[in-house]
């Protein structure tokens, strides 16, 4: 899959090829396919219904797909469980934050700091500095780093769904999937989310979900529209915003 002599192009992360799954005969993904980079952002867009959610349920091994491959660095993602998804380097972010509310900033980012198991298979745990120079080290990234120790309640909407990125960073996965990252987030808030996801692309590859046009043009990389399940458009935000099909299903409304 990779080659060493075509230097023009990064490599693919993510290989999707002829993926569908069928609800009780309804294809809400029907014979996709999608290769996503290297530190490539990817935005999906489409109208709802479209299967967006979908196609990241499939995968993160959430929901089974009916055929199809998803490869993911080498690996077929298909016949993986969740957890060992997890394990291959995918992050996965859901539309609600879902994080600690009664623990500190700090607490939720150590809770999700990946830990081994030792030769007894116990878990194990500890607060020493690499953690905690981790845990600083990410607060600062999503700028939570004077609210370490603040109970993550009392923290705004915007700042919930930064720590939960935080979260997910902080077991460095090499694909980062956000379905719709800036809902209900300030534009300054959606500003700085923007500067976050160009900033970790450095490692890794991002697939996002979103609707507010402004925030897809200032991250994107590429766009794919999605319609029924299908690619209706994809290229660069200045092709797919011009392309009658998308102004026609999505942008004109
Ligand atoms: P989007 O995120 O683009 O708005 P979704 O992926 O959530 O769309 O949904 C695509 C279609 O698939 C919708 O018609 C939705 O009702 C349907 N769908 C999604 N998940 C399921 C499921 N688990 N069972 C049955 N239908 C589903
Ligand atoms: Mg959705």
């Amino acid at each position: 899959m990779t080659t060493t002599h075509n230097h023009k192009h990064k490599e693919m992360a993510l290989y999707i090829e002829g993926l569908t799954v069928s609800f009780d005969g309804f294809k809400a993904v029907n014979d996709l396919s999608l290769y996503v980079e290297e530190q490539e952002i990817r935005v999906i867009i489409g109208p709802n219904g479209a299967g967006k959610t979908t196609v990241l349920d499939l995968i993160c091994g959430r929901t089974k797909a009916t055929s199809g491959s998803i490869k993911f660095k080498g690996k077929e993602l298909t016949r993986l469980k969740e957890h060992e998804i997890v394990h291959a380097g995918v992050g996965r972010k859901f539309q609600n934050p879902s994080i600690y509310e009664d623990l500190t900033v700090f607490e939720n980012l150590e809770i999700s700091y990946p830990r081994g198991r030792n030769v007894w298979g116990a878990l194990i745990f500890r607060r020493d500095d690499e953690v905690r120079k981790k845990v600083h080290e990410i607060a600062e990234m999503i700028f939570l780093g004077d609210k370490l120790d603040s109970p993550a309640d009392l923290l705004s909407h915007g700042q919930k769904q930064w720590l939960e990125i935080g979260m997910l960073l902080i077991q460095d996965p090499e694909l980062l999937m956000l379905d719709e990252p800036v809902a209900g987030m300030s534009v300054s808030e959606r500003k700085q989310t923007a500067a976050l996801l160009q900033r970790i692309t450095k490692d890794r590859s991002v697939l996002v979900i979103e609707h507010d046009m402004q925030f897809v043009e200032d991250i994107a990389d590429r766009v794919t529209v999605l319609h029924q399940g299908k690619v209706l458009s994809e290229g660069s935000m200045e092709r797919v915003k011009s392309d009658p099909k998308v102004v026609e299903v999505y942008l004109g409304h």
